[in-house]
């Protein structure tokens, strides 16, 4: 059974005081648009400790290495390599060579130099006001993903694409044997080479004592596992951690996995994972014991040991996130946008479907108004970068009117987006007038359904006059609404999804932009 605990930043007292040196990774497959959160934050506790941190985002590099002449000729030639050798096999091919084969002479085809060429305009395009242009945007994304796909085929029969992130190796990401098996799969994992060309030379010029890799979702534990992996085959002297929102969800089995203890990292965070990290390094000097971490999973005598304690982070007492490092202009969006969290876990943390609060021990808390606009002004002036990614669960009511009224109030000039529910509290035209003078642009809502027995079900208790209120206002004032819904949550009939079609087709003047999944049941 797990406790909670508090710790004191003041107790225990650290014995010899030696600070080490951390690398921190994130891996693909994220969106390319703006730094992930998590490497700042766990950067600024770590530094503000007087630890030196090197922090890498490899996903972003992995796309401008992908999207660059001097990857794909090496892709070239490693597909020439691929075809030579089943050339050579004559008439003896099996069914998968005989399809592979294909595939490479289809790829093959292609004009490296020219996809290289229109690989490199298309991130001009991204990086410029091109960006705005729907047309010259177009053109720019799929030249992206043909690029995915002629790389795809050097690594048969993967499927590498970009945006949505669907790569598929062949694997089931999660922790398993499979999964173990994947990590060597020269054929079809990518991110071996991605490891050796941007991670392993990188780590041998800077020599950190502790590799840090932050896996945030399922899309990126392949990723992240191979670069453990592979680092910790290179270099068995550092110690390697893993840590996350999907670490979190994903405990229990890899409790069960002891070969990813002592093959794939050393250590294991769960939940949030900042004063975590910094015992982990003090623990490592010999400062804390092993058994007193919390938060922690690692390997002891054989065996995975989980530490009972959960640390929960105070909110008001974290230092800003520092960006230090980060490539901060090379995302593939015209401005510089860094992402900002008010709040841990979900406010209302009750909707039957959704597991965010999973990554979480203990749930909803936040800043006060005052310090998350303190904050933003700190950042845009340390950053210059007026764009805000207000990247919480869902923004409290409250919070979301008190932030508007004082970024007006103190005229702090940005323009945020965030994601929303539908609230009665939220009523009032001002509210939406005001969140739009303080440059918010864009809200995201997770409205999942028009149906009010189906809202109930979910335990979502949102009112379709309320929701039809919330758009229209937000609208008016000028706000794009992005509404996102699913079909099929248990329960729900026919007509009941149908009644959230109409509803989209209904209100299509107020709602800007839509995302419509099924509901697929993960555990
Ligand atoms: S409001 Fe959003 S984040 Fe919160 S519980 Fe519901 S679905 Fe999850």
């Amino acid at each position: 059974m797990s406790s909670l605990i508090h710790i004191d930043n003041a107790a225990p007292k650290a014995k010899s005081g030696r600070k080490l040196k951390t690398m921190l990774l994130f891996p693909p497959e994220w969106v390319p648009t703006a730094p992930y959160l998590a490497l700042p934050s766990l950067t600024a506790v770590l530094r503000d400790n007087g630890h030196e941190v090197v922090q890498r985002d490899i996903n972003i590099e992995m796309y401008e290495l992908f999207f660059s002449d001097m990857f794909l000729i090496w892709v070239n030639a490693r597909m020439i390599q691929q075809l030579k050798a089943l050339e050579a096999k004559g008439a003896g091919l099996s069914d998968k060579e005989i399809d592979q084969k294909a595939c490479l002479e289809e790829a093959l085809a292609f004009d490296v130099m020219e996809l290289a060429a229109n690989a490199e305009e298309a991130k001009r395009i991204n990086r410029s006001d091109d960006f705005y242009e729907a047309d010259k945007l177009e053109w720019a994304l799929n030249v992206f993903r043909d690029v995915m796909r002629y790389i795809s085929a050097a690594y048969f029969p993967a499927s590498l694409v970009y945006y949505p992130m669907e790569s598929n190796l062949g694997y089931r990401p999660g922790v398993s044997k499979e999964v173990l098996e994947c990590l060597d799969d020269e054929q079809v994992n990518v991110y071996r080479d991605v490891c050796r060309q941007l991670v392993l030379s990188s780590v041998a010029k800077e020599r950190p004592d502790v590799v840090g890799v932050s896996i945030g979702t399922k899309m990126q534990m392949i990723a992240g596992f191979t670069f453990c992996k592979m680092i910790k085959e290179a270099f068995p002297d550092i110690h390697v951690t893993v840590g996350g929102n999907v670490i979190t969800r994903l405990q229990e089995d890899l409790a069960k996995q002891e070969p990813f203890f002592s093959s794939v990292f050393d250590s294991a965070i769960m939940y949030e994972g900042e004063h975590a990290l910094l015992w982990l390094l003090e623990a490592l000097v010999g400062d804390r014991t092993w058994q007193s971490l919390p938060n922690l999973m690692y390997r002891e005598h054989g065996h995975v040991r989980i530490n009972s304690e959960i640390y929960t982070e105070k909110t008001t007492a974290l230092p800003l996130p520092d960006f230090q490092g980060l490539p901060l202009d090379s995302y593939f969006v015209p401005t510089r946008i860094l992402p900002y969290l008010a709040t841990r876990g979900c406010y209302w943390g009750r909707c039957t479907f959704c597991d965010h609060g999973q990554g979480y021990f203990d749930q909803y808390r936040g800043k006060p108004a005052q310090d998350v606009v303190r904050e933003v002004k700190a950042l845009k002036d340390i950053y210059q970068a007026d764009h805000f990614l207000f990247a919480d669960e869902s923004y409290p009511p409250a919070l979301f009117k008190k932030v508007s009224q004082l970024l007006v109030e103190e005229q702090v000039g940005i323009k945020w987006t965030t994601l929303i529910r539908f609230e009665e509290t939220l009523q009032d035209p001002e509210t939406w007038r005001l969140a739009a003078e303080s440059g918010c642009k864009t809200l995201y809502y997770g409205m999942e359904s028009a149906n009010e027995r189906v809202l109930e079900l979910m335990d979502k208790h949102a009112r379709k006059s309320v929701i039809e209120n919330n758009l229209r206002e937000a609208a008016k004032a000028g706000i794009w609404n992005h509404v996102m819904a699913f079909y099929g949550f248990p329960g729900e009939t026919r007509e009941e999804a149908e009644e959230t079609r109409q509803f989209l087709l209904d209100n299509s003047t107020d709602i800007h932009s839509v995302e419509l999944f099924y509901f697929v049941a993960y555990r």
